[in-house]
């Protein structure tokens, strides 16, 4: 069932000159690892020749002439490669066998590629996550002949069939757990299935935006485009037998749970309306924070007589090409959109609330090289510690950027450290803009991490200075047949406006009706918009129900979204072995362990850049609460989510 497990790569059978072209492509710090698996000699760590950024932050910064991934010089990479090609050239010769590293060579190589010395827990949450023995610990398999009994009479109703949804088929398939997913789309993929406006990509690394079990060695861009990315979740859904359990067109209208049969009755509704009830021991909702997109609130938005569209519902009929289009908003969805627009269209307006940061990335649109694949599928282990760098660049560096100092008194940074921030991002903004009137329109007046800070080629201000492009800050009236008009009475007419105004984050699970017990509704529990649950899985009431990608485990800076619904699941799976092995019926979160949890929950957020009270943003409720993001470290929330503990729940 799983493929790419095994850490040996393929047979090097390729010529020199073909290896030696193939280098120029490759993260050098990785090629390193690979060079000494293959002599399992590690002098080469201990000398002169090291990264010296492990960041994105600061990796953004370098002077990309001079400097490669990793600050490495040109020089340094030079000797590299060319040690390299010798190393595999020997390797190539005795028939790519590789000399066995003791665990010393092993830790000394993650402290290598982080620049620092990583502790024990560290490096056991490390070599979870990229597996480097092959060995995949995030699943579960029962060999008990009477547990396995009981897995097979616990069907689980699955919601949605996105990233989380697919995941959790997987892990349910591997434990001999009866699953039904149910999808409203036609098709696997959530949020990207749905999103598909032009320009839409990842804005995470696509090698470490994918499972950890199931790499893919064949991204065709660094930071994938929409279709690259749901093909890759169809692959999983197909190899993995999880899509013959997909009921696409069918949304789940509601779920209660019978207290009786201590069990859930999960109705659904399929395309042509027919209703049924499906009765489940479990319900795993992966259903998303951004999913039901959320049209902005201006009046006469009706009346338009042009076409208006959401940005995360892009119609395949929409045309922009040669017309006169509106972009309302300037988050991360605006931000891809308006640079693929800008070139087609006749005329843009982008409509800007509050201007957004940006991270210097000058690869943020370039495909990856035939040599860089061809590392991944063949050099040993370079996947693996290629998706270590990532995850550790993208992780580590910056989470301390985020939070609040008391002492600090800015209203434009939390901290010395994010000031510094601030000021290396203001200093990326100017470089691209003379104009001091665009450039006072552009430089957020809020702290960096108020908002998602998106990644940057210079394609987005670029656009914006295009002729036919204009940034237009003054508030917006209404809409009118004709188009928009802002305050200051003008009439901007368009043949298209695109809204690019978010979604309904702060409502989980909406708009399905979820009923516990003693007839508890989830929507009046969380007050509409005041999502909370314990690790952002389970909820007090509502007995074996799990969310992934819940309440209060969004990841601003931290990582891939991917990594967290791993563990959000190797976590559900271990409550489900709690109940089979135990022969319990439920599994009720305990309320006081549920609000202590969210107690910190609030506490530390209340002290992020997110979470200040002079940024508005979707991470927050009505009443200025973050219920979208996790206020922890990864490793914390990885280590919380590792095992539950039993007291905090009550079993039946
Ligand atoms: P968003 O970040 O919430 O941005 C919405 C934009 O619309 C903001 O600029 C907002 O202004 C503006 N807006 C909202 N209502 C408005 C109104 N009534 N009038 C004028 N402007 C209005 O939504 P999004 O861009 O769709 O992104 C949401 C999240 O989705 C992101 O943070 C990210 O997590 C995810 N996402 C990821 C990717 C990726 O990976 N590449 C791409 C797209 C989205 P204010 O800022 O002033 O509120």
């Amino acid at each position: 069932m799983k493929k790419h497990l095994n850490p040996s790569a393929e047979p090097i059978t390729e010529d020199d000159t073909f290896i030696a072209e193939a280098l120029k492509d490759v993260n050098t710090a990785a090629l390193i690892m690979s060079v000494v698996h293959m002599t399992g000699d590690t002098s080469f760590l201990k000398g002169p020749i090291r990264p010296k950024n492990t960041d994105v932050v600061s990796a953004g910064s370098d002077d990309q002439a001079s400097y490669g991934e990793g600050g490495f010089t040109r020089e340094e990479m030079d000797a590299v490669r060319a040690q390299a090609l010798e190393v595999i050239q020997g390797y190539r010769e005795r028939g790519c066998t590789l000399p066995k590293l003791d665990e010393s060579a092993v830790k000394e190589m993650f402290n290598y590629m982080s620049g620092r010395e990583l502790d024990e827990e560290y490096l056991a949450f490390i070599k979870e996550e990229i597996a480097l023995d092959g060995v995949d610990h995030r699943g579960l398999v029962l060999e008990d002949p009477a547990l396995k009994a009981r897995a097979a009479n616990f069907p689980v109703v699955v919601i949605g069939a996105g990233m989380g949804g697919i995941l959790a088929g997987i892990r349910l398939d591997e434990a001999g757990i009866p699953y039904t997913v149910i999808e409203k789309n036609p098709g696997v993929g959530g949020t990207w299935f749905e999103n598909k406006y032009p320009g839409c990509r990842v804005d995470v690394p696509g090698h470490s935006y994918s499972y950890s079990f199931e790499p893919n060695h064949q991204w065709h861009n660094h930071f994938p485009l929409t279709n690259e990315i749901r093909e890759y979740y169809e692959r999983c859904a197909r190899d993995y037998g999880v899509e013959q359990k997909i009921r696409f067109n069918t949304e789940v209208t509601s779920a209660v749970f019978d207290e009786a049969c201590q069990s859930w009755n999960v109705e659904v509704v399929g395309k042509d309306g027919e209703r049924e009830v499906l009765q489940a021991r479990a319900v795993i909702s992966a259903v998303g924070q951004l999913n039901r997109p959320k049209m902005p609130d201006i009046p006469g938005l009706e009346t338009f007589r042009g076409e208006l569209v959401h940005s995360g519902a892009w119609p395949d009929s929409c045309r922009h090409e040669g017309k006169r289009v509106a972009v309302i908003g300037s988050g991360a969805s605006a931000f891809q959109i308006i640079p693929e627009v800008a070139r087609t269209v006749d005329q843009l307006k982008v409509f800007q609330r509050s201007p957004a940061w940006m991270f210097p990335n000058p690869g943020y649109h370039s495909a990856v090289g035939e040599g860089q694949k061809w590392a991944l599928e063949k050099l040993p282990f370079y996947s693996k510690w290629y998706r270590f760098w990532l995850f550790y660049s993208t992780v580590e560096g910056v989470y301390d950027k985020t939070l609040v100092d008391d002492n600090w008194e800015s209203p434009l940074s939390v901290s010395a450290g994010n000031d510094e921030l601030r000021k290396a991002l203001t200093a990326w903004i100017e470089s691209q803009v003379d104009d001091p009137e665009l450039l006072s329109k552009v430089l957020p007046k809020y702290p960096p991490f108020g908002k998602r800070i998106l990644q940057d080629n210079g394609s987005y201000l670029g656009a914006l200075q295009q002729d036919n492009v204009d940034l237009i800050t003054t508030g917006i009236r209404e809409i009118v047949p004709e188009g928009v008009v802002t305050q200051d009475g003008e009439l901007h007419e368009v043949d298209l406006i695109v809204c690019a105004t978010g979604f309904h984050a702060d409502r989980f699970l909406f708009p399905m009706k979820i009923v516990g017990r003693n007839g508890i509704e989830l929507a009046e529990q969380w007050e509409g918009d005041n999502g909370r649950a314990y690790l952002g899985i389970t909820v007090p009431n509502f007995p074996n129900l799990f969310c992934i990608y819940g309440p209060n485990t969004n990841l601003v800076v931290a990582g891939s979204i991917a990594h967290n619904a791993e563990s959000q699941m190797n976590y559900i799976l271990r409550c489900l072995r709690i109940l089979l092995e135990n022969d319990y019926h439920i599994l009720d979160c305990r309320q006081e362990v549920h609000d202590a949890y969210n107690e910190r929950v609030d506490e530390i957020n209340a002290g992020t850049a997110w979470g200040s009270p002079q940024v508005h943003n979707w991470y927050k409720n009505g009443a200025g609460r973050v219920t979208a993001n996790l206020p922890f470290r990864i490793l914390d929330y990885w280590r919380m989510t590792k095992q539950p503990n039993a007291e905090d729940y009550r079993f039946e």
